[in-house]
């Protein structure tokens, strides 16, 4: 991978950190509302109750993301980064671009079933 390329990923790769730690703080407000405005009647706070769960699953997977973009950042001028863990071939620069954080090339992660 050229360095023209890795610099450019890395301003993706930024981009990407800094709207998902938005994304991150605005579903914890979300989550975990003050005290006033939590919902007061049984019907209210089974709705709540459900969206919560499914909100702190979208929090976690956007965790987890967080992470794989930060070690996407600090792995992107060793020689691993862009090549695929499987078959070992360099990831397509499209596929990096979409998501950068990515281990496999698309063949393999079909393969894989991942
Ligand atoms: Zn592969």
């Amino acid at each position: 991978m050229k360095v023209e390329q890795k610099k450019q990923l890395k301003k993706i790769i930024d981009g990407q950190i800094e709207e998902l730690q938005e994304e991150i703080e605005a579903m914890k407000i979300a989550l975990y509302p003050k005290k006033g405005n939590a919902p007061s009647d049984k019907v209210a706070h089974l709705y709540f109750k459900q969206e919560q769960s499914i909100n702190i699953q979208r929090l976690e997977e956007a965790t987890k993301r967080l992470n794989r973009l930060k070690n996407a950042y600090l792995k992107i001028d060793t020689k691993d980064y862009g090549i695929c863990k499987e078959c070992e071939e360099p990831i397509p620069l499209p596929r990096l671009e979409l998501m950068p954080e990515s281990l496999y090339c698309v063949a393999c992660i079909q393969e894989l079933g991942i």
